[in-house]
């Protein structure tokens, strides 16, 4: 098996399903796609073609990009569905209709009022209609990790049959654990005899925080595409976070094994893109794009990360796009580190000098965050 993972981002249509973020032109979102496909993002899910005008312009004005990334459009089982969406990836290099349908019991019993057989059909019907308008099909199974197991392998093999290329199992509601997820996905690869034949992709949710390490999961398990989202924006507590799954596959590379085609040092960009289009901040402590992610405050780690940086970072600020390591100052920073934070502001001080400002520093600091403006205007005291 190939140690290639593609890298499906669904920042356009899930991402921009967050509750309350600010609503995207078509100008934004052809932003975000653009900055996409320069990254190295091997499929862009550019929205819902059959869901509104907005959706279909933007998937229609990225199909005409030519871009070496496959733009894809999602659709229900419907016709209507499959045609706007082959409609509008009409004009792309590389297009991808992405049809779904629900398999769980509790969805088909009350929100499809469908019995298991009429799903199927609508599943192979589906399958084969966008098959006729485009050679790359990806069918997803929604709430697939709530599916009977049984139900799941015949569903898998009859849209393999009927010529998906790529199937989805995602964790609809963040239902599952990394274990649970693994052991789901190994019984597809281990019961549905045409599997070779498809491409297996996780979708997972953060509703517990383990949508990360769920599809880190599901790839070892023989997952070889990942769903993910700029920040991790998405339904509800959000999408598997595209930045963490990229950097752990390539930090611990040891382990996993699997690489992707992204270019990392554009995450910072990506991440600040998306956040001022949608108007949804990521916090401080962010893994990989918050403010935190490269800064240092205590004495220790300051002084450690003087020295040597790998002390206490795993990776570079460079390598994700983020500036370099901030030195932020603080009730624990040390001496240590006010120098190096006066070096950064341009003052050279002795060591007499640094004895004499740490202490009108720390009177400061106790009081609340100290500004390089105060820090300034200690330093003129000296
Ligand atoms: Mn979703």
């Amino acid at each position: 098996m190939t140690n290639r993972l593609r890298i499906f981002d669904t920042t356009l249509r899930d991402g921009l399903q967050s509750p309350g973020i600010h609503p995207v032109t078509l100008e934004g979102r052809v932003a975000i796609g653009l900055k996409l496909a320069e990254m190295g993002v091997d499929i862009i899910e550019a929205g819902f073609a059959i869901g509104g005008k907005l959706d279909y312009d933007t998937i229609a004005t990225l199909a005409q990009k030519g871009l070496d990334a496959t733009v894809c459009s999602l659709a229900r089982t419907k016709r209507d569905d499959i045609e706007a969406a082959g409609n509008a990836l009409k004009a792309a290099r590389s297009g991808r209709i992405h049809t779904f349908i629900s398999t769980s019991p509790l969805h088909m019993e009350h929100k499809l009022r469908l019995a298991p057989d009429a799903v199927l059909q609508a599943a192979i019907d589906g399958v084969k209609l966008a098959r006729s308008l485009s050679d790359d099909v990806q069918f997803s199974l929604e709430d697939y990790t709530r599916t009977e197991r049984e139900f799941s392998y015949k569903v898998i093999e009859a849209v393999i049959n009927a010529g998906a290329t790529t199937i989805n199992l995602p964790d609809t509601v963040g239902y599952s654990t990394p274990d649970d997820y693994a052991e789901l996905i190994a019984g597809v690869v281990n019961n549905v005899p045409n599997i070779d034949k498809a491409v297996i992709s996780t979708h997972c949710h953060n509703d517990l925080g383990l949508a990360v390490a769920n599809s880190l999961a599901g790839a070892q398990a023989g997952a070889r595409q990942i769903e993910c989202s700029i920040n991790g924006i998405g339904e509800r507590a959000g999408n598997a976070a595209m930045e963490e799954i990229v950097m752990a596959m390539r930090v611990r590379r040891d382990r996993m094994k699997l690489e992707t085609g992204v270019r990392t040092e554009y995450f910072m960009a990506a991440s600040e893109l998306v956040q001022d289009l949608t108007g949804m901040a990521v916090q401080r402590n962010k893994a990989i794009v918050g403010a935190n992610a490269f800064a240092h405050e205590s004495g220790i780690h300051q002084h450690g990360v003087g020295k040597n940086r790998e002390t206490y970072e795993i990776m570079t600020p460079e390598s994700v796009g983020q500036k370099k390591s901030a030195i932020t100052l603080g009730v624990t920073s040390g001496r240590d580190g006010l120098r190096r934070k006066m070096e950064e502001l341009g003052y050279t001080l002795q060591k007499e000098q640094i004895d004499k400002l740490y202490p009108l520093f720390m009177d400061e600091a106790a009081k609340g965050r100290v500004t390089d403006a105060k820090l300034k205007e200690l330093a003129a005291k000296l």
